[in-house]
């Protein structure tokens, strides 16, 4: 089995270029389903940088017009009050009365996702689709997260590393999926 070095871990071959690929087709697909007689133009919110390669990829598939907005859900310092909090940063667009799709790289715990999902709630969009490229169901801690579509579902829990995901913010740009070797 193909392994590679990324930093000081070794990480070995999960899911080669092809099969991801028909993988996110599939997953194309349903969201083809759900949005191609939908009455307005959704927008989809992609979260950096994790996201990026995998949003671009599915929206190559896509039969419905859209709109796209990369943005950051990061850590900064408040002006006004003390300590750190997240939030979405780059947003430029109002969500209000929106369709909304959010595509993020992985739901592992899933505390990142429901935090989005709220920020963005708090916006009144019309609707809220999630969709994630990787789905660890055994590893999700936020039992009433909705998670609408996913690509690829890993059952057991490694780290995972390629095709957006990185290690210590090294690996992003491997074309295939590799995972943490034990
Ligand atoms: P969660 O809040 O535990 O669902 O994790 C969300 C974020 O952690 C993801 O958006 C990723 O950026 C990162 N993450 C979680 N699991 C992995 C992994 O296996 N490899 C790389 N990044 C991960
Ligand atoms: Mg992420």
């Amino acid at each position: 089995m193909k392994s590679i070095k990324v930093l000081d871990k070794e990480f070995v071959l999960y899911l080669r270029e092809e099969v991801i690929q028909e993988k996110l087709k599939e997953c194309a697909d349903k969201l083809n389903a759900k949005f191609c007689d939908n009455n307005d133009i959704p927008i989809i919110i992609s979260l950096l940088n994790g996201a990026a390669y995998f949003t671009v990829d599915i929206s190559k598939h896509f039969n419905f017009a859209c709109q796209i907005d990369f943005i950051k859900y990061t850590s900064y310092v408040g002006t006004t009050c003390s300590g750190t909090m997240r939030d979405l940063i780059g947003l430029k667009t109002s969500l209000e009365n929106r369709d909304v799709i959010i595509i993020d790289d992985i739901i592992d715990s899933g505390f990142t996702m429901s935090e989005i999902v709220s920020k963005i709630q708090a916006q009144n969009p019309k609707s809220i689709t999630v969709v994630t490229m990787i789905y660890k169901p055994n590893s999700l801690k936020v039992k009433d997260l909705q998670i609408d579509y996913y690509a690829i579902e890993i059952l057991d829990s490694p780290f995972i590393l390629g095709y957006g995901l990185d290690y210590n913010e090294v690996g992003r740009t491997l074309k295939d999926i590799y995972v943490l070797k034990d």
